[in-house]
């Protein structure tokens, strides 16, 4: 946390927050949530003139259980401090499906960035209280209600009112379930950080996936500088057949045995189409309104556009609150468009991930894969391809609502 003199109110130094302190203010933004979705958020509130508490249940820095990969749009949109916490850049993907027909993708120039988020997460939140944000950590929100102009939000050290609300507490998050948010699907990851093995020049800067048996499943081992963050994703509901899977994942990988330095799981969820991303003043970004790519799970890059437009829309709603639907039509236009791309690629994957396997293989297909690392590309503009797209709708079979 950085130090801040005692004559400079607008900034926080947690450890010495009172209730009273916070809690007496009427906030112009309150955002629930530090992740990126809800640092973003507080930054460019504040960036926008706003008024600015952003609140974590947890005590910062905290432990996020995630793979780390950021793809080049992640990296585009961060911050330089967070930018600085990047550990690893891989060129180089060892890729199986069920743990054969191995292939590689290499590339002269990297193509994904790795961090962990206990020391990205805290650059963002660094970040947003630079730019006049309030953070104050160790407390959670409970509830929340609502009169015409003002937000009530009671939580673990007392109510707190802000015009403007911005849920960005994660999956199946408290904010999430007041707006409404209605997952299309949820999965569970689990993983295993583990220190960096002795034959090391295997697993630096390299990246290794397989596409698992499970429908949609895949595992991933994302290098680190002094560890690697072994894991597995997979529809929730059969958690023993997601741990087996981590387990074989790791035999396979000759890593059984190696030192374990963290074990977590965590859920994911991806939103239909129609879900709400506001309620009144309380809007709502990153996983807690279900906004990730349902094909990669990939998140970061989705929570950091989400909760940017989230903070400039309630930083331009504090008067009237009209901007906040030009946030949700901004959301369905920009990232509604990859997930509904992603969904559809997430079925046909389902059923063939033997043909997806292959056309990586193919010059085209890991030019694509590199591509769309970079952020050269993005799925929304896979799918203007319409031949390419009746094709993986005929493969998805069915509707991808269905799943
Ligand atoms: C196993 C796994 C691996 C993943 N790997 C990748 C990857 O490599 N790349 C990628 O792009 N995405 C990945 N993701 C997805 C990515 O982690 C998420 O999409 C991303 O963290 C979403 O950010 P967020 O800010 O919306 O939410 P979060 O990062 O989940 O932050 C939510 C915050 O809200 C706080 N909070 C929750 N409830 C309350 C409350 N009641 N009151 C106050 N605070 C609260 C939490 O403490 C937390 O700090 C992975 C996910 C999993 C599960």
């Amino acid at each position: 946390m950085p130090a801040h003199s005692a004559d400079d109110p607008q900034v926080a130094d947690t450890t010495a927050d009172t209730t009273a302190d916070w809690a007496a203010t009427v906030w112009d933004v309150l955002v629930v949530g530090a992740g990126p979705a809800g640092s973003s958020a507080a930054r460019t509130a504040a960036e926008g003139g706003a008024r600015v508490l952003l609140l974590d249940r947890a005590a910062f820095p905290r432990y996020k259980t995630c793979g780390g990969g950021l793809l080049g749009e992640s990296l585009r949109l961060i911050p330089d401090a967070a930018r600085a916490t990047v550990e690893s850049r891989v060129g180089d993907a060892v890729i199986t499906s069920g743990f054969t027909r191995r292939m590689r993708l290499r590339s002269r120039t990297p193509y994904l960035a790795m961090v962990r988020r206990i020391e990205f997460d805290q650059a963002l939140v660094a970040a947003a209280q630079a730019a006049g944000a309030r953070f104050v950590d160790g407390v959670a929100v409970r509830e929340i209600s609502e009169s015409v102009s003002l937000v009530t939000v009671r939580t673990t050290a007392g109510s707190v009112r802000a015009r403007v609300v911005i849920g960005a507490d994660g999956t199946g998050g408290r904010v999430g379930r007041y707006v409404g948010v209605v997952p299309g699907g949820v999965d569970l990851g689990l993983e295993d950080e583990i220190a960096m093995p002795a034959d090391e020049t295997r697993w630096r800067d390299t990246v290794h996936l397989d596409w698992g048996g499970a429908s949609g499943s895949y595992a991933w081992v994302f290098p680190k500088r002094e560890s690697l963050t072994v894991g597995v994703i997979q529809r929730k509901g059969a958690p023993d057949a997601t741990r087996d899977y981590l387990a074989a994942w790791r035999a396979h990988l000759g890593l059984a045995d190696a030192t374990t330095l963290h074990s977590s799981g965590h859920l994911t969820q991806w939103r239909t189409d129609t879900s709400p991303l506001r309620r009144g003043r309380v809007i709502v970004a990153g996983d807690a309104a279900g906004l990730l790519e349902p094909w990669t799970r990939e998140g970061i890059s989705f929570a950091l556009r989400s909760g940017a437009w989230a903070g400039e829309a309630a930083a331009a709603a504090v008067r009237a609150p009209d901007p906040l639907d030009a946030y949700a039509a901004r959301i369905d236009a920009e990232l509604g468009a990859e997930q509904r791309a992603g969904a559809v690629i997430l079925r046909a994957f389902e059923q063939h991930r033997g043909l997806v396997h292959s056309l990586l293989r193919t010059r085209r297909g890991a030019r694509y894969f590199v591509r769309f690392c970079r952020g050269d590309t993005t799925l929304a503009r896979f799918a203007r391809h319409r031949w390419a797209m009746r094709i993986v709708r005929t493969l998805a079979g069915r509707s991808p609502a269905a799943r």
